[in-house]
């Protein structure tokens, strides 16, 4: 009862407040109870209005970022939609609510693994959760009328914009190792339409069409 009051005033002062204004991107966020993919002991700052650690040396993002890159998709319903990054699932239960079918790719299998059990439990039904190097995509489930990516690349990857859909939305951070920009890709008959959402701060994307392992460490 305590976690779902936090979780109201989170979507009241830390989202809408804000000026995210999709009331199903709301919802979502009223709904999943974010406090089950942390840690139990962080399960208290869990409604908290910054990212938290996950193990591995990786985060669940702000749920501020989550809202507003989830809005930027601008999902109605029937959408098939690919995330990079799965990390805590938190997003992609996120997802589930908002699209038909989510698929959410993670390198590291601890992390998939983890999130793959609790996205179960918690009845999540259409997520599928696959460990490889989604810095490539997911070309064997593509198109995709969204993507997701949750981890910041040094630039976009063509194969991102390769597995949209016609009319298919694109959010990727992308700039440097301690900051970027948040972007919004439309492909679109005419080419791909390019605008900057906001600033932020996101973990890197390792892989072959993101960072190598030794520029980071
Ligand atoms: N969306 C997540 C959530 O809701 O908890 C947060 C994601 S965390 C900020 C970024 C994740 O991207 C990490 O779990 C990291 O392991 C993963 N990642 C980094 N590079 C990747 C790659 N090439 N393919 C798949 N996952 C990757």
């Amino acid at each position: 009862m305590a976690y779902e009051k936090e979780r109201h005033l989170m979507v009241e002062y830390q989202l809408r407040d804000r000026g995210i204004k999709d009331e199903r991107v709301l919802a979502a966020m009223e709904n999943v109870p974010r406090h089950r993919f942390v840690g139990e002991h962080l399960q208290d700052n869990a409604y908290d209005d910054c990212a938290l650690p996950l193990g591995e040396g990786q985060t669940i993002s702000q749920p501020y970022m989550v809202a507003v890159m989830t809005e930027l998709l601008k999902l109605k319903g029937s959408e098939k939609v690919l995330e990079i990054g799965t990390g805590s699932g938190y997003q992609s239960a996120v997802l589930s609510l908002l699209a038909s079918e989510v698929f959410t790719v993670e390198r590291i299998p601890s992390l998939a693994d983890r999130a793959r059990k609790l996205l179960k439990e918690l009845d999540y039904r259409n997520v599928h959760v696959i460990v490889s190097d989604g810095s490539l995509g997911l070309p064997e489930h593509a198109p995709f009328d969204g993507i997701i990516v949750t981890a910041a690349a040094p630039e976009i990857p063509q194969h991102y914009i390769e597995q949209l859909n016609m009319n298919g939305r694109l959010v990727i951070p992308v700039g440097g190792r301690y900051s970027q920009i948040l972007y919004q890709i439309k492909k679109t008959p005419a080419g791909i339409e390019k605008s900057i959402s906001t600033a932020c701060v996101f973990v890197p994307l390792i892989g072959k069409a993101g960072w190598q392992d030794t520029e980071i460490y």
